[in-house]
């Protein structure tokens, strides 16, 4: 097996990550780092994980390591924790048969790691390193000119696995590359293929793409992906992708807020159907709701500021100001902020309970009805939040 020495850089390969490389040796395995963390080191990125491949089976790994997790034994992947760190040990493995263009259940184990290699999705990928990189699919070359090439034919490659054509436009954001041209031309030809499938997993790459600098954004219009996977969103990224990505840069990283940002032109109520069809969870989809609802409204006062906190709670309120922020809502809320600290917001900061307002003779509705009366009393005039002050304003309701 050819492989260049240290062809690119140098790699800094945790101590953890050496001992179970060095361990599965000891037991006359072959084991490499693989995949992601290759690719990030060789870019100069702190890769967010370590995945070693082996010709080790699952049995064999665990047999070697004190402490292990069933990750995906029958895709042959164990978990090897060290120093409470968590490790991906694969065995090398062939994907079984592709049915839907989605990724197969089966998976074959192979002592081969060329095969293990050929099975990944872009040449960058494709790379492992132990002392020497293997990179029978020039993945170093590609690294270096900066592009996403599929390993073996990319028509297909897409087919086997619609997925792979979000992650090549995802990559192509967060690093910065271009599509080698076939790649992009098999990828153009089979965009439709998309809506095999899941709407999770597509979403989770739409997610790894709006947290990047998201600098090649355009390939999902190019493209035309989103075009089989919603239509309404597509069209919406098309008129306003480019404004859109230019605010992104200045929005704070959650998920609520850059899609608040993405989705601003959008009603509320749409962008949360949106959400939903994206399966976002509920505290994401209402946090995006509720911050385009207060998007526009004029915060100016301590008195508005009460108010848009006590609507949408203090966390939404905070994504709202990054938001307003990143789009350029300009206002005085973070320092009102400052001056209104102690100052009842909620109802229950009230200095009288809905029983104290029964007590009066109210009841039902009319209880939440003379809390809010007060709570809006309270908002305007701080200093009228007693209990003497607010059961005589109650009282003259009656
Ligand atoms: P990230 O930094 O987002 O984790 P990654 O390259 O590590 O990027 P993973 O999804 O963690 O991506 O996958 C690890 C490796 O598994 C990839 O580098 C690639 O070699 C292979 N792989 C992942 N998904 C696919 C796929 N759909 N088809 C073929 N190979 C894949
Ligand atoms: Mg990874």
């Amino acid at each position: 097996m050819g492989g260049h020495k240290n062809a690119v850089s140098k790699i800094n390969i945790p101590i953890e990550v050496e001992k179970i490389i060095n361990d599965l040796q000891n037991e006359n395995f072959e084991a490499y780092i693989v995949g992601g963390c290759v690719r990030d080191n060789i870019l100069g990125i702190e890769p967010k994980d370590w995945d070693i491949a082996t010709n080790a089976k699952p049995e064999q790994i665990k047999k070697i390591f004190a402490k292990t997790v069933d990750t995906g034994l029958a895709h042959g992947t164990v978990t090897v924790i060290l120093n409470k760190k968590h490790f991906e040990v694969t065995t090398y493995r062939i994907d079984g048969e592709y049915k839907d263009c989605r990724r197969p259940e089966n998976v074959f184990f192979t002592d081969n790691l060329l095969q293990d290699l050929s099975r990944r999705d872009f040449t960058m990928n494709a790379i492992a390193f132990n002392e020497k990189y293997i990179d029978p699919f020039n993945g170093l070359q590609d690294i270096k000119n900066k592009l996403i090439r599929c390993v073996r034919d990319p028509a297909e490659r897409f087919r086997e696995d619609a997925l792979r054509m979000m992650r090549a436009i995802r990559f192509a954001n967060q690093l910065n590359f271009d599509l080698e041209s076939k790649t992009f031309a098999a990828l153009k030809k089979n965009v439709e293929l998309i809506k095999f499938v899941s709407i999770e997993r597509i979403r989770d790459e739409l997610v790894k793409l709006f947290f990047s600098d998201a600098r090649k954004i355009n390939l999902l219009n190019e493209s035309k992906i989103l075009q089989f996977v919603n239509y309404d969103f597509y069209k919406y990224l098309c008129d306003n992708l480019n404004e859109i990505s230019k605010k992104l840069l200045r929005v704070k990283k959650s998920c609520d807020t850059i899609f608040s940002v993405i989705l601003y032109k959008m009603k509320p109520k749409d962008a949360y159907s949106l959400m939903k069809f994206f399966r976002f969870a509920n505290k994401t989809c209402d946090s995006v709701r509720k911050i385009l609802t207060y998007l526009n409204v004029k915060i100016s006062n301590a008195y508005d500021v009460k108010k848009v906190i006590c609507a949408i709670g203090y966390e939404n309120f905070y994504k709202l100001l990054d938001v307003r922020n990143a789009l350029e809502i300009f206002d005085n809320a973070k320092d009102i902020l400052q001056n209104i600290s102690g100052d009842c917001i909620f109802i229950k900061d009230l200095a009288v309970s809905g029983n104290d307002i029964k007590f009066l003779g109210f009841s039902g509705k009319e209880i939440g009805n003379v809390l809010k009366y007060l709570l809006d009393i309270v908002h305007k005039f701080p200093e009228k939040n007693s209990f003497d002050e607010l059961i005589s304003l109650a009282a003259m309701m009656k």
